[in-house]
């Protein structure tokens, strides 16, 4: 297949330039699409066989349910059902943005997307591209990340065309995504709500608008393989690298002091590390993020695959900061180095 590309200025649309993705989204193709979090993998949420394809295109699992994208609140509750007051408090205070609610399905949303469940994850994003492309396709678009299983998200159009050249339809170039790591996830389907996986919209956000928010303990825990975790995606390995990430966690001093023994125990490999301070570190690569937690989570999927072009065995990633956006790098950071986490105070 050859994968059609097109570069869209965000800040300056012309819909003429998107209508020949929104043909392809309406005919049951896949075309790529950047949105504020990260780059969706796009196909029509209506449609099974296209939703066949994007587990197909990704080689995800397919017990592992997709997030449907909308462009109006219209559409949420076309799409839902039983949507309890909380919830509509957190639609009306976090959509449009990096938000995904799940409600119980209405019965025209397949099987497929949802791998089964009577719940339906929903998202309204507020990237214009995204809008624009949802309005022009007339359909609400089912989109994981535009990785391969397993693999950083992209947040950028190289990334998408890293992994998925010549296995989609398009690829929509919309420059950078802004919050750069996967939208929060909340379960609205119970009494109260819980985070699944935690994003742009902090907990703190959260609790503004409904103090009772809880955190499922999956966050920050990698799930053992007979338990049944509620947000399917969290049992697999995920946004990992190549290389072999360790988190070294803790006070700014202490985790720069155990980086540097654990560079010195591991002379003769190739080590990269990722710092949010700008620490210096001998005998290693070093990529440096923003310095604050936004900007952390911002950089830190493309640091990630960075370390793979530069050809690093080893990563070791500096974490501090657990406030904020932190839980959800904290999250990211946990799930790539699948469990290796080193707390040095
Ligand atoms: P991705 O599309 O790769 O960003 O991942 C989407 C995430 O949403 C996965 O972790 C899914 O398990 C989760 N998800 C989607 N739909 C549901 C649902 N109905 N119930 C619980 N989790 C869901
Ligand atoms: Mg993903």
């Amino acid at each position: 297949m050859i994968t059609k590309l097109i570069r869209i200025n965000p800040e300056n649309i012309n819909p003429e330039d998107l209508k020949e993705a929104a043909e392809i989204i309406k005919s049951g193709g896949l075309a790529a699409m950047p949105t504020e979090t990260v780059y969706g993998l796009g196909g029509n949420a209506l449609d099974a066989e296209a939703a066949g394809k994007i587990y197909a295109a990704k080689g995800r699992p397919s017990d592992n349910p997709l997030i449907i994208h909308v462009c109006s609140y219209e559409q949420i509750f076309e799409y839902t059902r039983d949507v309890p007051e909380y919830a509509k408090k957190l639609i009306k205070a976090f959509m449009p943005g990096p938000f995904t609610i799940i409600l119980k399905k209405a019965d025209i949303i397949p099987d497929t997307v949802t791998a089964g469940l009577d719940s339906v994850a929903v998202r309204f994003p507020s990237h214009p591209v995204a809008q624009e492309l949802i309005r022009l396709s007339g359909v609400p678009i089912a989109a994981p990340s535009a990785n391969l299983s397993g693999k950083p998200s992209p947040t950028t159009a190289e990334h998408v065309i890293d992994d998925m050249m010549d296995k989609i339809d398009c690829i929509i170039d919309g420059g950078s995504c802004e919050v750069g790591v996967e939208s929060t996830i909340v379960d609205a389907t119970g009494e109260s709500p819980e985070i699944l996986r935690p994003g742009g919209v902090t907990l703190e956000m959260l609790r503004e608008v409904c103090s009772d928010t809880e955190v499922d303990r999956n966050v920050l825990s990698l799930t053992t393989p007979n338990e049944k975790p509620k947000c399917p995606g969290t049992k697999y390995k995920h946004y990992a690298p190549d290389a072999e990430v360790t988190v070294v966690e803790g006070s700014r001093d202490s985790v720069r002091t155990k980086i540097k023994e654990l560079i010195a125990a591991n002379r003769g490999k190739i080590i990269g590390v990722l710092t949010m301070y700008e620490s210096a570190y001998d005998d290693a690569v070093i990529i440096s993020t923003s310095s604050t937690n936004k900007g952390y989570a911002r950089d830190l999927f493309g640091a990630l695959r960075e370390f793979d072009k530069l050809g690093c065995e080893l990563v070791f990633a500096e974490f501090c900061e657990n406030d904020g956006v932190g839980l959800a790098v904290k999250n990211r950071l946990y799930k790539s180095a699948g469990g290796r986490v080193l707390h040095t105070d």
